[in-house]
C-alpha cells in the first residue's frame, strides 16, 4: 500500500509498504482523509517521531475494512473517525480515565503508524462511528476540534465574558467557531495575516474585533475596546513569550488565561508582567488533547453532536487538498509558510 514514511529527520517519502493486519482487539481501518497538523511540521522537519521509519498522519477518518481477533465484525464497513491516543489503562491518569494524560501511551502518527496511508490499524477502543451527515472530511477534522473544544471546557468563559484569542491558526480559528456555538460572543481576535481577519469575519466576529497584533500593541488595544476592563479569559494559541505576556498584560482582575500553543521555545516572562499575574490574581491554565472517554459528554461526542445538529461548519477552514501522490506539497507549504492556509487536507 502507499503511505507517507517519514524515515528520518527531514525525509519524508512516499512509499510502498506492506499492508497491515489488525492485532487482536484491533480494525483496520481504510484512510479516506487526513489533515496535516501544525504539530507534524517540527515533528517531520526539525524533532523527528519517536520511532523511525513511521506513517505520520493522526487527524484521519475512514472505513473499517477487517476487524483482528476478538472484535465485533458490526464494525466491518462503517464509517469511523479515530482518537489517537491509545492509553495504557493502567497509570493513574487512565485509572481516572483522564487519558489524555495518559503516563504511558502510544499514539497514532506519532508512536506508531499513522493516517497518511490507504490502512491504518487502530484499537477497536478508540473508533467513534460517524453519523450518515458527517463527512469524511469533517471527521479528520475530529481530533483539532476536540482540541479546541478541551482548551474552551478547560476555562469555561460565560456569555457575558469578554474573550481574547490569540493566534489564529486552525485551533485559534475552532477555539472561536466552538465559542460562538456556545454563545460567548464577545470575542476579540488577534492574528497577523489579512486573510484571518477574513475568516474570524466570516466565523462571525465583527471586523472591529479583529486586530494584527504584529503591527501594534495588542494589550492595549484590548483594554481599550473592553471598557478598559481587559480581557476576562485569554486562549494563547501560539507558544511564545510575547503573547503569553499580552495575555498576562490584558487580563481584567480574576482574569483566567489559557496557554493552548505549544511552545516554540524557552517561556519566561518579565518581572513587571509577573507582578500582574500576582497582583490582578490570575488563573493561568495548560490544556493538552482531548478528552475520549466513550461518555456522551466527553469532548469528541461533543464534536460529533454540534457537527451532526448542522451547528458548526469546520469545512470552512479546509483549504487545501491534496491526492496522496502530491501531499508532500502540503507538508512544504505549511513549513515554508509560502501560501495562505489554515488546514490541509490529504485525500486518500
Ligand atoms: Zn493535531
Ligand atoms: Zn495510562
Amino acid at each position: 500500500m502507499k503511505a507517507l514514511v517519514l524515515k528520518d529527520i527531514g525525509k519524508l517519502e512516499i512509499e510502498n509498504i506492506d499492508k497491515p493486519s489488525p492485532e487482536p482487539g484491533e480494525v483496520l481501518v481504510s484512510v479516506k482523509a487526513c489533515g496535516i497538523c501544525g504539530s507534524d511540521i517540527p515533528r517531520v522537519y526539525k524533532d523527528g517521531a519517536h520511532n523511525m521509519p513511521l506513517v505520520i498522519g493522526h487527524e484521519f477518518a475512514g472505513v473499517v475494512e477487517s476487524c483482528g481477533e476478538g472484535v465485533d465484525e458490526k464494525w466491518i464497513g462503517k464509517r469511523v473517525g479515530v482518537f489517537p491516543l491509545i492509553p495504557c489503562g493502567e497509570c493513574e491518569c487512565c485509572k481516572i480515565r483522564k487519558y489524555e494524560m495518559c503516563k504511558r501511551y502510544s499514539y497514532n502518527g506519532s508512536r506508531r503508524n499513522g493516517g497518511f496511508a490507504e490502512y491504518v490499524t487502530v484499537p477497536e477502543w478508540n473508533l467513534i462511528e460517524l453519523p450518515e451527515t458527517v463527512t469524511m472530511e469533517q471527521a479528520a477534522m475530529f481530533e483539532p476540534m476536540a482540541v479546541a473544544v478541551h482548551a474552551i471546557r478547560r476555562v469555561n468563559p460565560s456569555s457575558e465574558d469578554a474573550v481574547v484569542v490569540m493566534g489564529l491558526g486552525t485551533i485559534g480559528l475552532l477555539v472561536i467557531m466552538f465559542l460562538l456555538d456556545m454563545g460567548v460572543n464577545n470575542i476579540f481576535a488577534i492574528g497577523n495575516k489579512d486573510f484571518q481577519k477574513k475568516l474570524v469575519m466570516e466565523l462571525g466576529v465583527p471586523e472591529e474585533h479583529y486586530f494584527d497584533g504584529s503591527k501594534d500593541n495588542a494589550a492595549e488595544w484590548i483594554i481599550a475596546n473592553t471598557n478598559y476592563l481587559g480581557a476576562d479569559v485569554f486562549f494563547e494559541c501560539i507558544g511564545k513569550n510575547e503573547s503569553l505576556a499580552v495575555g498576562i498584560e490584558a487580563a481584567a482582575p480574576l482574569g483566567k488565561i489559557c496557554t493552548v500553543g505549544n511552545p516554540y521555545s524557552d517561556m519566561g516572562l518579565d518581572r513587571d508582567v509577573y507582578w500582574k499575574i500576582l497582583r490582578n490574581q490570575l488563573t493561568l491554565t495548560g490544556t493538552w488533547n482531548s478528552s475520549f472517554t466513550h461518555d456522551i459528554s466527553d469532548d469528541w461526542n461533543y464534536v460529533i453532536l454540534r457537527l451532526q445538529q448542522g451547528a458548526v461548519h469546520p469545512e470552512k477552514l479546509i483549504t487545501h487538498r491534496f491526492g496522496m501522490d502530491e501531499i508532500l506539497e502540503g507538508f512544504e507549504i505549511m513549513r515554508d509558510k509560502r501560501e495562505e492556509y489554515v488546514k490541509i487536507l490529504g485525500i486518500i
